[in-house]
């Protein structure tokens, strides 16, 4: 069985920074969310999204994911990619395509990094979660 590194929801870290927060299945594997407007870019913004990671099954968002390897092909990565985006109603055409663009950039993120990092997103940048100080977190 080939494995593959990937993203995937984690509770580890989570409560370091003041606004985390994790509304995904434990283990879930995640794909980086579109922004809304309101944030603007902004990884501290009032929504969220420019600092969480988005549950291919759930549709549900965390800010913390983590660095795993998981027993599946490529093929299986880019089909659960693909069925997430059918599901918030993505045509078939467009689900396809973006489903093998979200698996490729993934898979190359995921291997930035050794199996078992922490990382989160700060608006355009995944980083490794290093120690926050609830000081700096909270101001
Ligand atoms: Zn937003």
């Amino acid at each position: 069985m080939p494995t593959l590194a990937v993203l995937v929801a984690t509770d580890r870290t989570q409560r370091d920074r003041v606004n985390d927060f994790n509304w995904c299945s434990p283990g879930e594997l995640v794909d980086i969310g579109s922004d809304c407007d309101r944030d603007r870019g902004s990884p501290d913004g009032a929504c969220g999204c420019c600092r969480s990671f988005t549950g291919l099954d759930s549709r549900r968002a965390t800010t913390t994911a983590e660095v795993v390897r998981r027993p599946m092909s490529f093929a299986e990565y880019v089909a659960a990619h693909h069925a997430s985006l059918l599901r918030i109603g993505l045509p078939g055409d467009t689900a396809r395509e973006r489903g093998v663009e979200a698996a490729r950039d993934m898979v190359r993120l995921a291997a930035a990094f050794p199996v078992g990092t922490v990382v989160e997103r700060r608006g355009e940048q995944i980083v490794e979660r290093l120690h926050v100080p609830h000081e700096e977190a909270a101001s």
